[in-house]
């Protein structure tokens, strides 16, 4: 493929795998966490990943009771089952399957996360984006989207991109605004070694999670495969080359524009420096989020 200028694309390799690592978060919710683990501590501007997926109540049922966030965006996006949350604000909500909740923290939130089910399959995601130290501050706010407002773009041969963010080279837009970092977020469903290409801003730093089957990514002579549960970090180039295995492959594409600037990091809070982290911690004391 080449574009109107005629020039040919360049593929991004995948530089590195990283394997998913069982972990507990919350009250005890059982989940895989790929990005915010010991071998991949963030990839600018992503902070962490996490998937949760049981059918077995008690791995997710205790939930995430309240606890605060400040300085960055976490993003929940639901596959199957009902989550609930609730801050301090007085914002409230379900997030069902198929839907996504884009939550800028900003200054600061104290929210609980809860299943709205007691069985059944609960399967879904959690990415956190980082704020630029400008907007670190900004008073929280909310982009809420059920299953039925974000866009789905089918393709030739059974193709189909859910997108949340971004917009797609068929002009495909997802209904997340107004986000610095500039961030694409498609969820793509390819079928038996179905092929998919797709440009992906240069400047942009991105990487693939596959939730379910195999991803062969393509770039010249390099040809990188990533099974489920495993994240494939790009390197340079200005698209990308992927074809699913004879099972097929479902995945999250992500990519956003890197801050660049320095992380102090203390669970919920992401800041700047360690100051600004301990003056996390004192207005959480003081209910100043
Ligand atoms: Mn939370």
């Amino acid at each position: 493929m080449t574009d109107a200028t005629g020039t040919a694309p360049t593929f991004r390799p995948i530089l590195r795998v990283i394997e998913g690592m069982p972990a507990s978060d919350g009250a005890g919710v059982r989940l895989n966490r790929v990005i915010g683990q010991p071998t991949f501590d963030n990839h600018d501007p992503f902070l962490l990943l996490d998937e949760f997926k049981s059918d077995q109540p008690d791995d997710y049922i205790a939930g995430f009771p309240d606890h605060p966030h400040r300085g960055f965006e976490t993003v929940t996006y639901m596959l199957a089952g009902r989550l609930r949350h609730s801050d301090n604000k007085g914002h409230s909500g379900v997030i069902d399957a198929g839907g996504v909740q884009w939550m800028t923290a900003g200054r600061g939130i104290v929210h609980s996360e809860m299943p709205e089910q007691e069985d059944g399959l609960m399967w879904g995601f959690q990415l956190w984006i980082n704020l630029p130290a400008a907007e670190k501050m900004k008073p929280a706010a909310y982009q809420e989207f059920d299953r039925t407002e974000i866009p789905e773009e089918d393709r030739d041969g059974g193709t189909r991109l859910r997108v949340i963010a971004g917009k797609t080279s068929q002009g495909t837009a997802g209904p997340v605004g107004d986000v610095t970092t500039a961030p694409t977020y498609f969820d793509v469903t390819l079928p038996s070694n179905g092929r998919f290409e797709e440009p992906l801003s240069s400047t942009a730093n991105g990487f693939v999670y596959v939730y379910d089957g195999s991803l062969v990514v393509h770039a010249g002579s390099k040809s990188s495969r990533i099974e489920t549960g495993n994240l494939g970090v790009f390197g340079a180039g200005d698209s990308v080359q992927a074809e699913a295995a004879e099972n097929g492959a479902r995945f999250l594409l992500l990519a956003a524009t890197p801050l660049s600037e320095p992380i102090a990091r203390y669970g919920p809070f992401v800041m700047n420096t360690r100051e600004e982290v301990m003056q996390a911690f004192e207005d959480m004391r003081a209910g100043r989020l």
